[in-house]
């Protein structure tokens, strides 16, 4: 695996790659892998010639700055994680070389990132854009990778790809989950052993409003039912909400098109966990 700190060199590198037609895989990250970002790795490396792995934590994606500072780095291991699963490039750029000194783009995503996260992290899916849309620049991929997991994320990149009109396949890739069902994430290592073990309450939420709603109970039932399920003080709710997964409007169920989507984010302690299932 060859290790680029330098756009250019990437630039240049991937341009010879593009010359002998080969098609390019992308999978941006901020670091700190597990098996969820292996995953999308694997999904690359199936559908691309060569896959490209960014590790870059972006500052402008943070509303919080203690949730920046205290976002776990651990370049060796990652490293040594994308070298077993068998990743072509690691491209792990520092701030300057992403931006330039410029942080300046601002992109309208027609309300799509002023709900749910969007809400709730003021101007993080604008951060989240301007990171995406410079890596894609450089990195020019054919496809890439996203977990869904990130499902709100998935559409923003979606939206953006569709809005700048790069002709990138935007592959979406299923949440890959621990024994007990938690969403993995970089953020689960921050949980202490009693929050870990509370964590494991979010999926089985889930799952249970997936149930409930099999059995045709309204959306305020299943919403009310999650919030008593949380009133442990261990927990904090940002918010819980079925919505129609295309456009993450409230869901009425008067649409016999629309499918529903469960979607959460609680605090745990002081770690803030977000998960989602497709309903119905
Ligand atoms: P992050 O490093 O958290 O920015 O995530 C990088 C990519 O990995 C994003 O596309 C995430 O959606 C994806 N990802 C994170 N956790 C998981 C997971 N548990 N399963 C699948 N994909 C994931």
């Amino acid at each position: 695996m060859q290790i680029i700190y330098n756009k250019n060199e990437l630039v240049r590198i991937l341009g010879d790659f593009r010359k002998q037609g080969k098609t390019i895989g992308f999978v941006p990250t901020m670091g700190a892998l597990h098996a969820g970002h292996l995953s999308l790795i694997g999904a690359s490396k199936k559908h691309c010639d060569i896959t490209v792995c960014s590790i870059f934590v972006n500052p402008t994606q943070f509303n919080d700055k203690a949730d920046l500072e205290k976002y776990p780095r651990m370049p060796k291991e990652d490293t040594q994680m994308l070298e077993s699963a068998g990743c072509d490039i690691l491209f792990m750029p520092d701030e300057k070389e992403v931006y330039d000194g410029q942080i300046t783009k601002t992109f309208d995503f027609k309300g799509l990132d002023r709900v749910l996260e969007g809400l709730h992290r003021p101007g993080h899916f604008n951060g989240v854009a301007q990171v995406v849309s410079i890596l894609f620049d450089i990195v020019k991929p054919n496809k890439a990778f996203f977990g869904q997991k990130d499902y709100q994320q998935l559409l923003i990149i979606k939206s953006l790809e569709h809005q700048l009109k790069l002709n990138i396949e935007i592959v979406a890739c299923p949440t890959m989950r621990e024994a007990d069902g938690l969403a993995m994430s970089s953020r689960n290592m921050r949980l202490s052993d009693e929050e870990r073990k509370a964590a494991s309450l979010i999926p089985k939420l889930m799952k249970e409003a997936k149930a409930m709603m099999e059995k045709g109970k309204t959306v305020n039932e299943i919403s009310s039912h999650v919030k008593e399920q949380l009133k442990d003080p261990i927990y904090k709710l940002d918010y819980f909400a079925i919505c129609d997964s295309v456009t993450l409007k409230e869901f009425s169920g008067s649409d016999p098109n629309s499918k529903p989507m469960a979607l959460i984010a609680c605090f745990v302690g002081k770690i803030r966990l977000i998960d989602n299932l497709f309903l119905g």
